[in-house]
């Protein structure tokens, strides 16, 4: 079973989306009898936007894969894995997470759900419990959070600061996030520093500049929140273009909780992603429609504080890239479970089961500006889920339902 008909002639992979099915090495992975296999290329298989194949084969060489197509016609290779007649998907891409933080909210979740108000901090009840703790305890954190999103299909996570805002207490909180994902965002801007609760313009100052300048090594993106009673538009302006200066690219909280300047500023600053999006005027599709800042819809916050949800069928409409993502956090939205984001946004966001799996997907990879994840096409990195369902669909179909069966990250079975 040594022999490998080649394909193609098709030098090694390379990272990014490719047309063409590279050369087979015997020693590379099939994982063949897939019932259906979304590769997110639409030139490959049914021709839609999730390039859908039937009665699929993937082949993986290292962390890459470098063939997919029918099962019938799979290369001969050294390993070999059924599939079972189950679905392959892409692996998540999880754009938007809060996962440095100490201690929780339940005692918050439970009075917002049972009807009673709710004065304490919010936000301030993490930070105080995040600077209390150790580096330890605030790795140990993050790791059991990740362990539990990959457990449920994510291979990709951006995670950010902001339950610091000191200097020393940013700049942990991204070096310990940096030992773990590549996107890392500065969030020193969450809200103002409750000691700085009387001198907000010199929190915006710290948060420009000797923070900044701690926190820009260990970040890709800088982020802030615009929105009243967090940072108004000259704000946030000033942070993501003191950010840009460092390097760093913006992404932006924008238009949760109400309409503000938030989107607008994050399109004229090119920034990757307008994060929430729940609160738009026409002007602001309209931005959002002709620029390249993907709009990321977090369903998971409007449910867990039973707030309006965001209208993806408008922006949808309009022609607008839409990312969906978890927000996972311990305040509005301590969920880090993709497929319940996906089913969300089926049955409450009237996403159609297609959008929300590319939006989950390669609408995460767009707005982290990646074209190496999020899809399945030859030279993409080999990061995927197997279901324990025939479809996709499944994942909105049958919600709740824990349909991850095995998942597959940078070529390894990793759960
Ligand atoms: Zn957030």
């Amino acid at each position: 079973m040594n022999s490998a008909p080649e394909t193609t002639n098709t030098p090694a992979a390379t990272p990014g989306p490719a047309t063409a099915n590279s050369a087979v090495a015997a020693a590379a992975t099939v994982i063949t009898n897939i019932a259906s296999l979304v590769t997110n290329d639409p030139s490959l298989g049914d021709g839609s936007p999730l390039g859908l194949i039937q009665d699929a084969a993937v082949v993986i060489d290292g962390d890459r894969v470098v063939w997919v197509g029918e099962s019938s016609k799979a290369p001969a290779t050294d390993n070999r894995v059924d599939a079972g007649g189950r679905a392959v998907i892409p692996g998540f891409v999880d754009s938007h997470s809060h996962l440095v933080f100490a201690g929780d909210r339940t005692a918050e979740f439970n009075a917002r759900m049972s009807g009673r108000a709710y004065t304490a901090g919010g936000i301030r009840t993490t930070v105080a419990a995040t600077r209390a703790a150790t580096d330890e305890a605030l790795e140990a954190n993050l790791t059991r959070h990740l362990a539990e999103a990959l457990r449920q299909g994510t291979t990709t996570f951006e995670t950010k600061s902001g339950y610091g805002l000191t200097v020393e207490d940013e700049a942990r909180a991204l070096r310990i996030a940096a030992r773990h994902t590549e996107e890392v965002t500065y969030l020193g801007a969450h809200i103002v520093s409750p000691d700085y609760a009387d001198d907000p313009a010199a929190y915006v100052a710290l948060v420009t500049g000797e923070m900044l300048d701690a926190c820009a090594p260990y970040a890709r993106w800088v982020d802030v929140f615009c929105e009243k009673g967090a940072f108004d538009g000259d704000q946030a302006r000033a942070i993501l273009t003191a950010g840009q200066a460092k390097g760093l690219i913006p992404r932006v909280h924008a238009n949760q909780l109400s309409y503000g300047p938030g989107v607008q500023l994050a399109v004229e600053l090119d920034a990757a992603s307008a994060d929430h999006c729940t609160h738009l005027t026409d002007a602001d599709v309209d931005a959002l429609a002709n620029g390249r800042t993907v709009a990321t819809l977090l369903p998971g916050a409007e449910f867990s504080t039973r707030a309006e949800w965001p209208d993806a069928r408008r922006l949808l409409d309009a022609g607008v890239t839409v990312a969906l993502s978890t927000d996972c956090n311990p305040g509005s939205s301590y969920t880090s479970s993709v497929p319940f984001c996906i089913a969300l946004a089926v049955r409450d966001m009237r996403m159609t089961p297609d959008e929300a799996l590319w939006s989950a997907t390669a609408g995460g990879a767009a707005a982290l500006r990646r074209t190496d994840i999020g899809h399945l096409s030859p030279g993409a990195r080999a990061d995927l889920t197997i279901l324990d369902a025939p479809s996709h669909v499944h994942l909105a179909y049958r919600p709740g339902v824990p349909l991850v069966r095995e998942v597959w990250r940078k070529g390894e079975r990793v759960s």
